[in-house]
């Protein structure tokens, strides 16, 4: 068997994250505005009788400075004339929606998910946070069991602003941290100190927010495995609920502010996996528990129970603790997913305001899933929140999962799965060594990246 050096640098290849299959560069059969509706209708019905409810995505897309290594859309702008204008834009929309439903006698939707992301959702006013929360939730039935999040920035983040949040029905937050490092900070042009930090956070629990999470990257520019520790160490001393640790994904053709620094400038291969199970080594010593890919909680918090439980989601904002279907996204560059389609909003603020203020759903692209889809879409959320994945070869089975074993056999040779076939059943387990490459593995089930491999790097490296 090769040594992992040496699988690190065999697999350090350009793959997807697998927040959605298929992923978006393979998105290929638009909905029409009609089919669009239709799937939404199918999910909301079925979500009503099982009592699962919906899930609303609200972008704001608006910062006051950016930082250069985001992979967000963004509108960078410290002139905060438009935030009232873009909350009267999401509430049109939302009413778009509303008035389908209507059409079609659906009255009762029951909303169980409500997440503000971005950008930064706290660039708003506590008053306009008010004002759009408010108009959101006006027509619709909240379930027993909701959950409320918003994403935040600790350096534009007040008391007035979570006062109004908690009292709104919100319990989580999560707080963008990267790194604490002086150096890296200043090359990522974010800077915030651990004080900033806990004031946020000792403000928030104070409110009754129940859980808190950090985001953090590891394979920022000029990270040691010395700067990763002391970052983690400030972490477990602020002790949130939940931790997402995500790799740095660079794609400066993508996103040109990243071209700030140079490649040079970032830990290798090899050093970025050290700086993650340095993380990971600190933050379960400190007692928080690995859930996934890059993210980690308390044994207290529901991410952690619905892991135990099985029930662990995966969808664009990351992992979530359950599935819920349909999933609207409102605001500029939102996706939404009725679990049979996806649909993207325009991804430029003044076109999809224009669209949303003609009385349009602003769609720009999306994708119908196919039968194949379907399937390979199940066993894909399936490695990503459970690390295996099974199939009746003669049940839910879809001809491209013919080809899949012998993909395998690279992987059960380096010692990173295991592949067992028993009468009509067929079953994929990741052992620990290969969570490293989760995302390789799932490569193997995505069909459209075999069927056509992208002729320019559409993705971050996967290590
Ligand atoms: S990382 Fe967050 S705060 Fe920074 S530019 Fe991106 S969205 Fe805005």
């Amino acid at each position: 068997m090769t040594t992992s050096s040496e699988l690190l640098k065999k697999y350090n290849i350009p793959g997807p994250r697998y927040t959605s299959y298929p992923t978006v560069p393979y998105w290929e059969k638009n909905p029409t505005e009609a089919e669009w509706i239709a799937g939404i209708l199918g999910s909301l019905k079925k979500s009503n009788s099982t009592g699962v409810g919906t899930a609303l995505y609200v972008h704001i897309p608006f910062c006051e400075s950016l930082c250069t290594y985001c992979g967000c859309n963004t509108r960078i702008t410290r002139n905060h004339s438009h935030a009232t204008a873009y909350v009267s834009t999401l509430l049109k929309e939302w009413d778009l929606y509303r008035k389908h439903f209507n059409q079609h006698l659906l009255n009762d939707i029951f909303l169980s998910e409500l997440h503000l992301g971005g950008g930064t959702p706290t660039y708003l006013t506590p008053g306009e946070l008010e004002t759009l929360i408010t108009g959101l939730v006006s027509s619709v039935k909240i379930s027993n069991s909701f959950e409320f999040s918003i994403e935040a920035d600790p350096r534009v983040t007040t008391r007035e602003h979570l006062t109004t949040l908690a009292r709104l029905g919100f319990k989580r937050l999560s707080l963008g941290i990267q790194d604490f490092d002086p150096k890296v900070q200043e090359t990522v042009h974010r800077t915030q100190t651990e004080d900033q930090v806990r004031t946020v956070t000792d403000i928030a629990r104070e409110l009754g927010f129940e859980s808190v999470n950090y985001d953090l990257i590891y394979g920022l520019p000029f990270q040691t495995l010395k700067s990763v520790e002391q970052t983690i160490n400030a972490v477990c001393r602020l002790r949130p609920d939940r931790i997402a640790f995500y790799g740095y994904a660079h794609v400066p053709w993508i996103k040109p502010g990243q071209r700030r620094f140079t490649e040079s400038d970032l830990p290798s291969g090899d050093e970025k996996r050290a700086l993650y199970e340095l993380g990971r080594t600190r933050l379960e010593e400190a007692g928080f528990r690995e859930i996934g890919m890059d993210h980690f909680a308390l044994e207290t918090d529901s991410l952690w129970r619905s892991n135990v439980a099985g029930e662990l989601h995966r969808n664009f904002m990351g992992y979530t603790s359950h599935q819920v279907s349909p999933l609207i996204g409102l605001g500029v560059s939102s996706i939404g997913d009725c679990w049979t389609a996806f649909a993207q909003n325009e991804k430029h603020l003044e076109s999809y305001i224009r669209r949303v203020e003609a009385g349009e759903l602003p769609i720009l692209r999306g994708h119908l899933l196919s039968k194949e889809d379907l399937v390979l879409r199940r066993h894909i959320l399936n490695l990503m929140t459970r690390f295996s994945t099974e199939w009746d070869t003669t049940q839910e089975f879809t001809p491209f999962l013919e080809t899949v074993p012998s993909k395998l056999q690279a992987f059960i040779h380096d010692g990173l799965i295991e592949f067992e076939f028993t009468g009509t059943m067929a079953q994929c387990r990741i052992k620990q060594a290969g969570r490293a490459f989760l995302r390789n593995i799932c490569m193997l089930f995505d069909a459209h990246l075999n069927r056509q491999t992208p002729k320019t790097q559409l993705f971050s490296k996967t290590i």
